[in-house]
């Protein structure tokens, strides 16, 4: 049985966000490609815009809680990422701080509410489901392999790693898929064989948690 009292700091999540501002940038010209396949090609640029706002807002809260930071993420990615993606990102962070209110620091189960939460905020904004190519792909996923791993007695790290694996998975599955919701489902079958920028975004987004967490 793996020692499941890690605590994630808040440290930790500015290091995360910050992360995730460094991969997203890094990723801007991929996520862009990906985006001029089977939508407006501008995927990349909504991401980094976003997250260099969220770098740019997070030192007026880096003294506050947990939730505060999140909260402050969702909503400077809602008014600052143009595009469908921005209020479905924006409704993952909002949602997400809600499940950690006031906390300083996660434990497991803290993280995993975290991402359910969240999660369940990009279904009930977006109405999409598993295989219609969108992020929903990646994170309903990702999340439920979380959730096994801690039932499974994984640590916060290990089950993180199925996280990203899973994550990963779902963003490949995304390619031989018809999209049925968003910009790309205006393709129809055209939108087949791409894999679909959200769900790629998704996982950079877990995969610098990950990186953070080791
Ligand atoms: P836009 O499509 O407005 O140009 P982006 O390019 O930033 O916005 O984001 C596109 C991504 O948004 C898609 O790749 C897909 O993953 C995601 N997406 C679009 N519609 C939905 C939806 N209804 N539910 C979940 N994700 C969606
Ligand atoms: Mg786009």
């Amino acid at each position: 049985m793996a020692e499941n009292n890690m605590l994630i700091t808040k440290e930790q999540i500015i290091q995360w966000l910050a992360k995730s501002a460094a991969i997203l940038n890094e990723n801007k010209a991929y996520l862009t490609e990906l985006d001029s396949a089977i939508g407006d090609a501008d995927h990349g640029a909504n991401m980094a815009r976003g997250f260099n706002a969220v770098l740019d807002k997070l030192p007026a809260v880096a003294d506050k809680d947990i939730g505060t930071l999140l909260k402050t993420t969702g909503m400077t990615l809602m008014s600052s990422v143009g595009g469908t993606s921005g209020p479905l990102y924006g409704a993952f962070f909002m949602r997400g701080a809600s499940a950690v209110a006031g906390k300083a620091e996660l434990n497991a189960d803290d993280l995993g509410q975290l991402l359910a939460d969240g999660s369940s905020g990009i279904v009930q904004r977006g109405r999409a489901e598993v295989g219609d190519k969108t992020m929903v792909d990646a994170w309903l996923p990702a999340v439920a392999a979380f959730k096994t791993a801690l039932a499974d007695g994984k640590d916060i790290s290990a089950a993180m790693q199925l996280c990203v694996d899973a994550a990963e998975q779902g963003m490949r599955s995304t390619i031989p898929l018809q999209a049925k919701k968003g910009r790309a489902s205006y393709l129809g079958g055209r939108s087949i064989g791409h894999q679909d920028p959200g769900a790629t975004s998704t996982y950079l987004l877990l995969k610098a948690l990950l990186d953070t967490l080791e």
